[in-house]
């Protein structure tokens, strides 16, 4: 891009969209044709063959994801869960991957399924517990997954050390941003080698479009593999969404200033509350990863849980009191959701059952401290 970009914000509303050079448009075109016109013996014309290995409108969105963290490549898929399965399956035979206790319940649900299938080795541990994952490394690991801020406990996991034990032991450290974005932390820049996003969530911004990203540090051989096997197995992210979820990068960053504001009031209050044991949220002073989140991270996110006293019971009575938040999976929408995650977590929850996970939105802050306070009683 030749444009004077010195700021984020100014990245987020001007990557991936130069002006389209047949009419001028300012706003990108959505290139829905499956296939491209080519020579005789196949030459390519414009540098696209067929939908599912390349089309113009992915190619503006993995720019921009590119440019955003700070990646030489990206790559789109039709889900977080599809970009998650493609990497993961580029792993050998026998490699010995290590995933968060506390992840997105896919993620944890796929490694205890289905990469043992495939003779993967699983280990789960503590990754905010940079010593447990040096034990644990020194029995020879491939692949080091970190989420942080963890789903949804929040954990914080300190990228920068958990790089140099990934590096140190000849393993690639990839880092799930879904809940920060790049709004608020760049892991390549801490040491990461690939970024996965579900871009259902922040990216996206108006829970109306589903897809997933990785973002690669280096155009490598891990890039060349993944590309190969997406273009093969087809999870390709469909042009209209590849669309909407440009559009959505354009607010990123003023939407993300305004879920932290709001998220930050909301678990102060909540920290006073006496029907409240816990809050799970990164900004408190009092959360156990608040120093290394403030180091790797610009604000503390929009995302949060807490955890009531009276255990399930109370969670419950006090989740259908709620006018305003909506009770509902996923997050990084406007409105605000919340959700009793160990309900959603199929036979096996894992969550304490006194858990409600918050996606804060994008309402005024003192609407919803008042229905929190009327639903808390
Ligand atoms: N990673 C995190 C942290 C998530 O919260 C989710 C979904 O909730 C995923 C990955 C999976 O993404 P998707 O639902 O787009 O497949």
């Amino acid at each position: 891009m030749n444009k004077p970009v010195h700021h984020l914000q100014t990245l987020a509303v001007h990557a991936g969209g130069e002006s389209d050079p047949e009419t001028g448009a300012v706003v990108a075109p959505i290139h829905l044709a499956t296939t491209f016109q080519h020579g005789p013996a196949g030459e390519r014309i414009a540098g696209y063959e067929y939908q599912r290995e390349g089309n113009p409108t992915n190619d503006r969105l993995r720019a921009a994801l590119a440019a955003l963290e700070g990646g030489a490549q990206a790559l789109t898929f039709a889900s977080g869960m599809a970009a998650i399965s493609c990497l993961l399956e580029t792993m050998e035979h026998g490699a010995h991957i290590a995933i968060p206790d506390d992840c997105y319940t896919g993620l944890r649900v796929l490694a205890e399924e289905f990469l043992p299938q495939r003779s993967l080795r699983v280990s789960t541990i503590d990754m905010a517990n940079p010593d447990a994952v040096r034990k644990l490394s020194r029995e020879g690991i491939d692949l080091l997954w970190v989420e942080t801020p963890s789903n949804p406990r929040m954990k914080i996991s300190d990228i920068r050390t958990l790089a140099e034990i990934a590096k140190a032991n000849g393993a690639l450290l990839v880092c799930d941003n879904t809940f920060a974005s790049p709004a608020l932390q760049r892991p390549l820049e801490l040491g990461a080698d690939i970024v996965m996003h579900s871009t259902t969530k922040y990216f996206g911004g108006h829970s109306d479009v589903l897809g997933g990203a990785l973002v690669f540090k280096q155009a490598d051989e891990s890039y060349e593999r993944v590309a190969h096997r997406l273009h093969v197995t087809g999870a390709t992210l469909a042009p209209f969404n590849a669309w909407l979820t440009l559009r959505g990068c354009r607010s990123l960053p003023a939407r993300m200033a305004m879920h932290c504001a709001n998220a930050r009031a909301i678990a102060e209050f909540l920290s006073k509350h006496p029907a409240i044991e816990r809050v799970n949220y990164p900004g408190l002073p009092t959360h156990p990863g608040h120093e290394v989140a403030a180091r790797q991270m610009i604000d503390f996110g929009g995302m949060l849980s807490m955890e009531l006293r009276g255990g399930r019971t109370a969670a419950l009575s006090m989740a259908g009191r709620l006018k305003l938040f909506t009770n509902a999976t996923s997050l990084g929408g406007c409105e605000s959701l919340i959700e009793h995650r160990a309900s959603v977590e199929g036979d096996k929850p894992v969550s304490p059952q006194n858990l409600l996970r918050v996606s804060v939105g994008l309402e005024h802050v003192d609407d919803l401290i008042a229905d929190l306070e009327q639903a808390l009683g």
